[in-house]
């Protein structure tokens, strides 16, 4: 089946723009962090990487060693500095139609702060 390509117009890519605001968290090179609008729990952090890439499959097989790198130790920097560590979180990755991915653009949900449900289909 084909994927879609990246849609510039997605409202992260207007974030990483400028063009809308975020509640923004963390910020490197490759990677940007901010509170989700509509959060399921006490933490709920968005990570994006700042390329054009609308899912996890899609940044695995395009994406650089460095950007790889930066993203998987931004979202270590991020659970950190949010406290969530010590008592767990959860990291959610919705991808496409079946995975009810909403943006396009990849993102990483960290989710705690409380004990979760358990994730049933
Ligand atoms: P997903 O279903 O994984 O694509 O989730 C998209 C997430 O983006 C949802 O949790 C939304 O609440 C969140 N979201 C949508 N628009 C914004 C925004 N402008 N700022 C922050 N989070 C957003």
């Amino acid at each position: 089946m084909a994927v879609s390509a990246y849609d510039p117009q997605n409202i992260f890519a207007k974030i990483l723009r400028g063009e809308i605001p975020c509640n923004k968290v963390f910020e490197d090179d490759h990677v940007l962090a901010f509170h989700d609008i509509a959060p399921q729990a006490p933490t709920h952090i968005l990570v994006i990487p700042k390329g054009a890439y609308t899912s996890y499959d899609d940044f695995a097989a395009n994406a650089s060693d460095a950007e790889v790198i930066a993203y998987t130790r931004a979202i270590g920097k991020i659970t950190a500095a949010a406290g969530v560590v010590e008592d767990g979180y959860r990291l959610i990755a919705n991808t496409r139609d079946h995975g009810r991915q909403d943006v396009p653009h990849l993102h990483v949900h960290i989710i705690g702060g409380k004990k979760l449900g358990l994730m049933l289909p």
